[in-house]
């Protein structure tokens, strides 16, 4: 028997949230998989087309308004949404089952980006270069991309469309934003309090459904001109080239394999929380997550038994209670690879020392495990897990240690543990990771600084803080005599 305890949320298309007929899905609670969040629309092409038509139709208008207003729009969109964080945290735990702590903390990084973007509306957005010719005035000015498609993961329901949409609207550009399925809700939610936010009809347009219809429509849209994505790899190189087919501007945030690193210079309990923080905070369902960690012979028993007695103890249930430390996994679906990768691990001879229980019929539910003697070329050293996985590894030395940690085809975030300055900056020269953290879990980065990786991690481009103006505009350089 199915409870159906929620509403149904619409596509928002110019202005309008849509009354149609097409297919409803219901979002499941990951805690409760009986338990209906709320329905989405499965929508066809013919809605999409709507949604990118009636960007391009605002998309002069809007780039015509005074850069200060639409920074206003955003603050009121920051003042709505500050005032909905309680309820639209707990649609988020609820929805992909994180816990209500972390969901309110998302939830307020979301007012505070968008603050962050308001205020762009009030900064300069080009330089004067010196003309030879002194008679002539040069300088540079920057246009938007015009229509924007943005894809978004459902491992930050919130930040990551708010930290891809405020960025494309300040600096003019229209939206049509397509959310994960399995977090369709949540998204709707944001889209409400931008909406409730005085945004003109057709600048911001919500369409829910599949990726390969919405998703991949988008990409190939000849009237979108950018695409914004954050997601799966091998989905991002799709978008990536049906992007470059049509010449659109593009930009791919996508997975991680984050080594923390331990040397025998390190401060071991704080290296040890910094582990369990960013390995297994949000059931390890970010891309930041640390998932191998890789330890000097000399220190790699006495950090391994202060992780494991931590690790035991973390309390795993439904995020809405407040004795869960970790949630389940946020879909079957990726209940079904966490689990599948344990095996693999298994099978493939890494010794599992705690974790990997599981009880699906009550919900997503793995506790989080812990693998000893990794072997670098086990699948669980090398695949992006995506859940609560931690992968011991053992090596001699600091170059062994960062040679193993480079050895992926990702370069997302990485971090060293260590009291030693020269390991410090041989490690910040040598490692290959966007994201470098000393003494600092991998996890999270602060929304003014630039967000992004090396390697299969990202396209290179990079997200939040002043880096997201380059994605989201065009240079024009202007000549006056
Ligand atoms: P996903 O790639 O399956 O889906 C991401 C989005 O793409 C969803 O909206 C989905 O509907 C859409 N999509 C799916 N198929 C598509 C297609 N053929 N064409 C266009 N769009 C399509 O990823 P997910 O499971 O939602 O999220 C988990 C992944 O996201 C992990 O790999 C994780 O590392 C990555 N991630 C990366 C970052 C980062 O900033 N680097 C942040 C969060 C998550």
């Amino acid at each position: 028997m199915t409870i159906t305890v929620e509403q149904t949320y619409n596509n928002h298309i110019n202005g309008v949230w849509k009354t149609d007929s097409e297919e409803k899905k219901p979002s499941i609670n990951p805690a409760h998989p009986r338990e209906v969040v709320g329905y989405y629309t499965m929508s066809e092409s013919a809605t999409l087309h709507e949604a990118v038509e009636a960007a391009a139709a605002a998309k002069r208008e809007w780039r015509k308004m005074a850069e200060p207003a639409r920074g206003d729009i955003l603050y009121k969109a920051a003042a709505v949404l500050e005032a909905r964080v309680e309820e639209i945290a707990e649609t988020m735990t609820k929805e992909m089952g994180k816990t209500l702590p972390e969901a309110k903390g998302e939830t307020m990084r979301g007012v505070q980006i968008l603050r962050y973007y308001a205020g762009e509306g009030m900064r300069q957005n080009g330089d004067v270069i010196p003309s030879t010719d002194k008679d002539a005035l040069m300088f540079t000015n920057r246009t938007p991309l015009g229509v924007v498609g943005v894809i978004t993961p459902w491992n930050f329901p919130v930040a990551i469309p708010v930290w891809k949409i405020a960025p494309a609207l300040v600096y003019g550009n229209t939206v049509v934003f397509k959310p994960a399925q399995e977090a369709a809700v949540t998204a709707a939610k944001v889209v409400e309090c931008l909406a409730e936010a005085g945004l003109p009809e057709g600048v911001l347009n919500f369409v829910t459904g599949s990726g390969s219809v919405i998703g991949r429509g988008l990409a190939e849209h000849p009237d979108v001109n950018g695409i914004t994505f954050t997601g799966s790899e091998q989905v991002g190189r799709g978008i990536g080239q049906a992007a470059l087919a049509r010449g659109a501007k593009y930009q791919l945030e996508m997975g991680g394999k984050n080594p923390v690193i331990v040397t025998e210079d390190a401060d071991l309990d704080a290296a040890v929380d910094a582990v369990i923080s960013g390995g297994l905070k949000s059931t390890g369902q970010k891309c930041t997550a640390t998932s191998r960690v890789i330890v000097q012979s000399g220190v790699y028993e006495g950090f391994k038994e202060k992780l494991l007695t931590k690790v035991k103890d973390i309390k795993v249930g439904d995020g809405m209670n407040k004795d869960s430390w970790m949630g389940p996994c946020a879909s079957e679906k990726q209940f079904r690879s966490v689990t599948s990768y344990i095996e693999t691990g298994k099978q493939e001879g890494a010794a599992l020392l705690c974790g990997g229980e599981t009880m699906p019929e009550e919900g997503y539910y793995v506790t989080p495990a812990v693998f000893d003697n990794v072997d670098p070329d086990m699948t669980i050293a090398r695949e992006e897990i995506f859940g609560p996985v931690l992968a011991l590894m053992k090596v001699e030395t600091l170059e062994e240690a960062i040679e193993t940690a480079n050895d992926t085809e990702y370069g997302l975030s990485a971090s060293i543990f260590t009291n030693n300055i020269q390991e410090s900056l041989s490690f910040m020269d040598d490692i290959e990771a966007g994201l470098v953290r000393i003494n600092a879990e991998s996890a999270g980065v602060e929304l003014q600084a630039p967000f992004g990786g090396m390697k299969n991690s990202s396209s290179h481009s990079r997200e939040q803080g002043e880096a997201a103006k380059e994605f989201f505009t065009s240079i024009k350089t202007v000549l006056v005599k």
